[in-house]
């Protein structure tokens, strides 16, 4: 079963908004699983102390090595990816979602304060994802999109009207704009080819839409998908 296992020091963030909705009817029936380490309990002194200040100086906390340490340890060892929440991350994408969902699951670390000592990245083999270029107070939030993400994927837990296929960045497009009733709203009327009831028209304008949004939105996806249509001109 594809598990998460998250390591913070705020479990009670958990699971949060993943009972609910799609990724919490799943949960409870099983198709998924998630846990939590609390990272405060692998503080070694009566304080429980996560952190301390920066070498070098400068504002804010930076959460101990060894600490981080014992609790990535704690937690079972068996080959699922260890994810550091990070904004210098790889900023995460659908392909990684999709390669991370197809996997046993994740093991998802959440920085707080300043973030965490740099020894402790390489020395337990942390790969750094990052949700986007800003920044959040704590890896959490973070870790609820990435494990939201995944579980939408897992057989079963969308229905098959929603497989996914279709959907915004899952062939390098944004998704086609979408309707439904009223037929006409505030004086707008439904795209008529959308009503009109022949499929390969609805087919080739949503496609028309999709390249039409992601040309002026966005640039960075446009050109990726221009040029993969020009390596393979007969499907493009
Ligand atoms: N001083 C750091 C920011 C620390 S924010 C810097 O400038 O890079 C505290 C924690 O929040 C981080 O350790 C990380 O776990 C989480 N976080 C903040 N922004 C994030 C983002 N865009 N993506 C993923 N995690 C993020």
């Amino acid at each position: 079963m594809w598990r998460a296992t998250v390591l913070t020091i705020f479990p009670e963030m958990f699971p949060g908004p993943l009972a609910l909705s799609l990724a919490g009817k799943a949960l409870g029936s099983g198709l998924w699983a998630l846990d939590m380490v609390d990272i405060r309990a692998h503080a070694g002194d009566k304080h429980h102390t996560v952190d301390d200040t920066p070498a070098g100086g400068g504002p804010g906390m930076v959460m101990k090595a060894d600490v981080l340490a014992r609790a990535i340890d704690a937690s079972p060892a068996d080959g699922r990816p260890r994810l550091l929440m990070s904004p210098r991350g790889a900023p995460l994408t659908q392909a990684r979602i999709a390669a991370l969902a197809k996997g046993d699951g994740a093991v998802v670390i959440c920085g707080r304060y300043e973030g965490i000592d740099e020894r402790l990245i390489a020395a337990r083999g942390l790969e750094e994802v990052s949700v986007g270029d800003y920044v959040l107070s704590g890896g959490e939030i973070a870790a609820l999109a990435l494990i939201d993400a995944c579980v939408r994927l897992l057989p079963g837990v969308m229905g098959k009207e929603a497989s996914g296929a279709e959907e915004s960045f899952a062939d390098g497009l944004l998704e086609y704009p979408q309707y439904t009733r009223p037929a006409v709203f505030e004086g707008q009327p439904i795209p008529d080819v959308l009503t009109g009831g022949d499929h390969s028209k609805v087919k080739a304008w949503r496609r028309a839409e999709a390249e039409r949004l992601t040309r002026e939105r966005r640039p960075d996806l446009w050109a990726a998908y221009s040029a993969k249509a020009a390596r393979k001109p007969d499907k493009p």
